[in-house]
């Protein structure tokens, strides 16, 4: 791998980076979203895409342009970057894709990469096989090592300063996905995109997708620039973005376009059955619903560029690129995990994404900065975050005095313990001089959730078995039965609540 990406800022496994594109001659800031061009449709002309909705790559397909006579042969004489009319970055696909969908091509990875080199591309992609879910796991075997001979074939190619990517394939196997990112991260190419996403995306399967791409990150060098293949809506940026990806791609956008489909950050629409659009891009501040649908360049006297089609498409790309400036924001204040839950509440395969992306908080804590603004509690899964795990952590490395109370209320007046230190769910017990740092300035309900409490007994649990021979003694507000048992036994536990405090 060169040296051509930089990152900024973390949160989560999230991040804000500068990928170096050489060849085109600018660095593009992730996470990125790279709108699908068509070669033979234009929906929305490149030139617009970098003005008006500030994209600075784009990704299109070489394999199609090379396989139309009709336009192959003005691409190689006039270059890509004049064809389409753009400027920034240009990453071309190879052909996997049509692979997947149609079971062959007729080209190889040889024959394609000197084709994108051949076109002007920024960043060529090899012949892989997308391996689709749910395949036995001897088929996803056999093509992911397919996929690995292309990666090989693609070093040997004379590439010059165009960058190459490394597709991460493995199906619906974590452990194959691990290895194929080491495997990948091994090569000297460029970008790592993780593989045959489609599928699991359009149905909703946000669970495994996090799951792939935390595996294909496990494998992969922490510096190695990730792009999530054929995800581009808006609803589950935050969260691909939480578990580690840089680069997106949408086609949906205008796919959707087609279909009457109209994009929001918790879900799609169907234009037909819309009366009010929620957002004020300039598309939905100039039309109403009503007024969208009758528009049609395509029946006579209407301006092409003015269809319902295209319009669609511009709110969809304004709405899209709007949340990523949104994700970034986030990153930098550090509540990115705050949007994700927030956009988990839109659709309950995102509640499972976001419960997936928790599993790994042991993972998330690695990149997770170690102070941020605030931490606000405004769910039962941030009682699972990876702030949670880190204090619970340093709980088991903080010195404990022989008799110590644990409590939620303020210390006694008089006591006969050696020190008092306060209980705050989900957290746990710290001592109160730690009261004013991060993460335990953390804004949590008056009404603690059981997930929280139980969270705060895990804490306890922490401190009582790294110091088995103090005597604590907890006094908590009134917990669930299950955050109570958590409590090991030799801890006393008196119920404030009880105790009329
Ligand atoms: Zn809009």
């Amino acid at each position: 791998m060169r040296d051509h990406f930089e990152i900024r800022d973390h949160d989560a496994a999230g991040r804000i980076g500068r990928l170096e594109v050489p060849r085109a001659g600018v660095t593009v800031e992730t996470p990125a979203l790279l709108p699908v061009v068509n070669p033979n449709v234009l929906t929305v002309e490149p030139r617009r895409l970098a003005e008006e909705f500030g994209a600075e790559m784009l990704i299109t397909n070489s394999y199609i342009i090379r396989s139309t006579d009709r336009i192959r042969d003005r691409v190689l004489e006039k270059g890509l970057h004049d064809f389409l009319g753009f400027d920034g970055a240009i990453m071309t696909d190879s052909g996997s894709f049509q692979l997947a969908e149609y079971g062959d091509i007729d080209v190889t990875t040889e024959e394609i990469i000197e084709f994108q080199r051949e076109i002007g591309s920024d960043v060529a992609t090899p012949v892989d096989v997308p391996t689709p879910p749910d395949v036995d796991r001897e088929r996803a075997e056999r093509e992911l090592g397919t996929t690995k001979q292309a990666l090989a074939d693609a070093e040997a190619a004379e590439t010059g300063d165009m960058l190459v990517n490394a597709p991460v394939q493995g199906a619906t196997y974590p452990d194959l996905r691990e290895e194929a990112g080491r495997h990948a991260s091994a090569t000297d190419l460029d970008v790592f995109p993780v593989g045959a996403m489609v599928p699991l995306l359009n149905s909703y399967r946000y669970a495994e997708v996090v799951e792939a791409v935390r595996a294909a990150k496990r494998g992969l060098a922490p510096d190695a620039p990730v792009h999530l293949f054929g995800a581009g809506h808006p609803m589950m940026l935050a969260l691909a973005v939480a578990a580690g990806c840089d680069l997106f791609d949408s086609a949906a956008y205008a796919l959707m376009a087609r279909d009457g489909r109209y994009l929001t950050v918790s879900g799609t629409e169907h234009l037909e059955e819309m009366e009010y659009f929620p957002c004020s891009c300039p598309v939905c501040a100039e039309h109403t619903p009503a007024e969208l649908r009758v528009l049609d360049g395509s029946d006579g006297g209407g301006d092409a560029d003015q269809s319902t089609e295209v319009l669609l498409a511009e709110h969809n790309l304004h709405v899209t690129f709007e949340e990523l400036r949104r994700v970034k924001a986030a990153i930098r204040s550090g509540n990115l995990l705050q949007l994700v839950d927030r956009r988990a509440r839109g659709h309950p395969a995102m509640l499972d994404g976001l419960r997936t992306l928790l599993d790994h908080a042991d993972e998330l804590e690695e990149t997770d900065p170690v102070s941020k603004d605030a931490f606000f509690y405004t769910s039962h899964e941030s009682a699972r975050r990876p702030e949670v795990r880190r204090h619970h952590d340093r709980l088991s490395r903080l010195a404990v005095p022989d008799r110590l109370l644990l409590t939620e209320s303020d210390a006694p007046s008089e006591h006969d313990y050696d020190a008092v230190w306060r209980v705050k769910p989900p957290f746990g017990p710290f001592p109160r001089a730690l009261s004013e740092t991060y993460p335990l300035t953390a804004e949590v309900p008056e009404r603690s959730d059981g997930a929280a409490q139980v969270a705060a007994a895990e804490g306890v649990a922490s401190l009582a078995d790294a110091n088995p021979e103090a005597e604590l003694t907890l006094g908590h507000d009134d917990w669930v039965p299950r955050a109570v048992d958590a409590v090991p036994d030799r801890v006393e536990t008196e119920n404030l609540r009880h105790l009329g405090r």
